[in-house]
């Protein structure tokens, strides 16, 4: 893989300061900084060829749909999609979930369905689905998760009857950074005729995701937390569900006809993608996209399983420090409690020497209500982070055990 030093120049924020002390940036799971070429990319649409696409018949127009519809196609390589108008472009994770559920919902989910979500979801892939069962008078299965931050299988092949309608689980816990088995959970939903939503938010920019291997029906991630800008996202839906599923939003670009008596829809993916789309933001999603390929996935995996591994040796060595969920086989998130200090706390102290962590409940309450807290502290590595970056952090978490003794 390219060197590190040259790695973290293609990222302008990462040789920021705050409060005076090199940016290191552990809050990746959130949100991931942007490489120059997302926002060289992003700044030639805006200078060169800003025009709402396919509606005008001008040059720039022209240029943006051709530019916008080899975005899909890339979106389309990479998580090897059979079909380009398998790829909806939406909002983020939460606009395809929504998508997913209200249409999904709509054609498919009527009084005494059931739902089958799990504990380790983020609120994205909750409460959608909780607004949908309210709405059609259904009911929500929840899959149990066990200490190791693990669904329990067992327990989801219980929950499975002929009342399933659908089933949305996340490929990684964004609280706890551990890896779900979602091949297992579609394959049992599948033999029983049951779809499955994946929820890649965690889970694409880690390592490979193909949906035609994993064979699940939907599966949605945010560009923003894939090197992209914030406001992108992706909705894949097999064509065969995509086809039968009504429209999400009505308004321009999703019709093909519009009467006062009866309107008809344009095909896919057009039918899911009303109104003016963020198409700068695909667009530089395309370039964010072309980066990660650039560097390697499996180099990517390589580097952040390395990285990972080093902030759990630093991590255990800490004896009041104690990690929540990922023992090592998870993605780099970690998530960890220091005894008898406020989690708020330590990631105040630790922003203060530079370091930003996440703190709270990660839109995941369930989660910390099984472990019955709070709230964690969340260190959330990726690629461009260094190994004296994880030693800073376990120097600053060693000052703040020492200031609160
Ligand atoms: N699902 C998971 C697993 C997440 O980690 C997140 C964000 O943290 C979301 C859904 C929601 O993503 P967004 O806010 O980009 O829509």
């Amino acid at each position: 893989m390219k060197d590190i030093s040259l790695i973290r120049a293609d990222f302008p924020i990462l040789s920021t300061s705050v409060y005076g002390k090199p940016l290191v940036y552990f809050d990746n799971a959130a949100t991931t900084q942007k490489p120059l070429c997302v926002l060289e990319t992003i700044q030639d649409v805006y200078t060169e060829y800003n025009a709402n696409i396919h509606r005008g018949v001008h040059a720039i127009s022209d240029r943006a749909s051709e530019e916008y519809e080899k975005a899909r196609e890339k979106v389309r390589s990479f998580l090897n999609a059979a079909h380009k108008e398998e790829i909806i472009f939406t909002s983020g994770t939460t606009g395809s979930i929504n998508a997913v559920a209200f249409s999904f919902g709509e054609r498919y989910i009527s009084e005494g369905d059931e739902v089958v979500v799990s504990h380790l979801e983020h609120h994205s892939n909750i409460v959608p689905w909780q607004m949908l069962c309210e709405r059609k008078k259904a009911r929500l299965k929840v899959i149990p998760m066990n200490e190791s931050g693990m669904l329990v299988l067992e327990e989801y092949y219980k929950l499975l009857s002929p009342r399933t309608k659908i089933v949305a689980v996340t490929q990684v816990s964004n609280a706890l950074g551990t890896i779900q088995p979602v091949s297992e959970i579609i394959s049992a939903a599948h033999s029983i005729g049951v779809p499955v939503l994946v929820d890649g938010a965690q889970g694409i920019q880690h390592g490979i995701t193909d949906v035609q291997k994993l064979d699940c029906d939907f599966y949605v991630f945010s560009g923003h937390k894939i090197y992209g800008p914030a406001g992108t996202g992706v909705l894949y839906g097999k064509n065969k569900w995509l086809s039968e599923l009504p429209p999400y939003q009505g308004g321009g670009d999703m019709v093909a006809n519009v009467t006062f008596d009866k309107t008809t829809y344009n095909e896919l993916p057009f039918r899911f993608e009303a109104g003016t789309t963020n198409f700068p933001g695909a667009i530089g999603l395309a370039s964010a996209l072309g980066y990660v390929d650039a560097l390697g996935r499996e180099n990517i995996a390589a580097r952040e399983k390395e990285l990972l591994g080093h902030a759990i040796n630093i991590l255990t060595g800490i004896p009041q420090l104690r990690i929540i969920g990922n023992n090592g086989s998870g993605i780099s998130t970690i998530s960890f409690l220091i005894n008898g200090i406020h989690p708020y706390d330590t990631g105040m102290i630790l922003d203060k020497l530079g370091v930003a962590v996440r703190t709270g409940a990660h839109c995941a309450q369930p989660v910390m209500d099984f472990y019955e807290i709070e709230g964690t502290v969340r260190a959330s590595l990726c690629f461009y982070n260094t190994i004296e970056e994880i030693n800073l952090l376990g120097t600053g978490i060693e000052q703040v055990i020492k200031m609160f003794s």
